[in-house]
C-alpha cells in the first residue's frame, strides 16, 4: 500500500468508528440529555489537575486556564453527529458549535430518596421522585429524568446503566442476537427462533407450580446441549449459533 492508499484506508476506518460511536451515542440519549462537557481539557488532564490545585492552595489562577478547565454542567442539544476526519461531535446549552464525544460525559443519574414530612394537619407527606427502571431487568436505576423518553416519547434503552444488563449491551454489540422471554413475549421469540437457520430445537418448559403444570420458561436446542430461560430471564444467540442464558436478578423481596 502506498501513503496515499494508506491514508485513504485509516481515514475511512476512523470515520467508520465515529460514526458507530455517534450512532450508539444518539441510540442511547435523546436531545436534552444531562451531561457534563469540557470544551477545553478534561478534569484528568495534567494541566486540570495543576490548575485545581494552586486553586485548592488559594494561588493565583490565570483566567484563561480556568475558561480552558472549566466543565459545563448542562443538557444535550442536539444529536451527535461526526466532522470530516470521523471525531464524533454533539452540541450542548450554552456552547455553540460540537465538542467532541470523548470531552462529554453523561450526567449520573440523580437517585432521591423518599422524603415523609407531617402537614400542618398531622397528616403524613411522602414527597418521591418518580424513578427510572431498568428495561432489561426492572430494578430501579435512579430518578427519572430527560434522558428517559426520546422525541418520540418512547422509553430509552437504559440497560448499560445497569449492572446486572450491562454484559447484554455489550454482547449485543459484539453482533449477538437477544430477547427477553416473558409471558408476553413467548410466543414471538419461541417463533423467530424456530425460524432461525440451521434450524434449533425449541419447546415449552414445563414445571408444576402450585399443584398445576404449567410453562414457565422456553428450552431451545437438543438435549444435553439445550439451555433453559425462564420468564424474565434473557436468550442470547451468539455469532457462532450457540445459545446461552442470561439470568434475571435474583430477586431481592
Ligand atoms: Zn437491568
Amino acid at each position: 500500500m502506498n501513503a496515499r492508499d494508506e491514508y485513504q484506508a485509516k481515514l475511512a476506518a476512523d470515520k467508520a468508528e465515529g460514526q458507530r460511536k455517534a450512532d450508539e451515542f444518539n441510540r442511547r440519549y435523546p436531545i436534552g440529555t444531562p451531561v457534563v462537557a469540557y470544551p477545553g481539557i478534561r478534569p484528568e488532564d495534567s494541566l486540570a489537575v495543576k490548575f485545581r490545585e494552586r486553586q485548592a492552595a488559594g494561588r493565583y489562577v490565570d483566567p484563561a486556564d480556568a475558561r480552558l478547565c472549566a466543565g459545563l454542567k448542562t443538557v444535550t442539544r442536539t444529536p451527535a453527529w461526526t466532522l470530516g476526519h470521523g471525531e464524533p461531535v454533539v452540541s450542548v446549552e450554552g456552547y455553540a458549535g460540537g465538542i467532541c464525544l470523548s470531552h462529554v460525559d453523561v450526567a449520573p443519574r440523580t437517585n432521591t430518596p423518599d422524603s415523609i414530612t407531617v402537614n400542618e394537619q398531622g397528616e403524613k407527606v411522602t414527597t418521591f421522585r418518580l424513578k427510572r427502571a431498568c428495561n432489561g431487568c426492572g430494578q430501579l436505576l435512579g430518578d427519572v429524568d430527560s434522558r428517559d423518553a426520546d422525541d418520540h416519547g418512547n422509553l430509552t434503552d437504559v440497560r448499560a446503566e445497569c449492572d446486572h444488563c450491562r454484559p447484554l449491551v455489550e454482547l449485543e454489540a459484539a453482533g449477538c442476537q437477544t430477547w427477553e422471554l416473558t409471558p408476553r413475549s413467548f410466543a414471538r421469540v419461541a417463533d423467530v427462533i424456530d425460524r432461525l437457520r440451521p434450524w434449533v430445537f425449541t419447546k415449552g418448559y414445563w414445571q408444576n407450580v402450585d399443584g398445576k403444570l404449567q410453562v414457565v420458561g422456553l428450552r431451545v436446542g437438543q438435549y444435553p446441549d439445550h439451555i433453559v430461560a425462564r420468564f424474565g430471564d434473557w436468550i442470547i444467540r451468539h455469532r457462532d449459533g450457540r445459545f446461552t442464558v442470561h439470568k434475571a436478578p435474583e430477586a431481592t423481596s
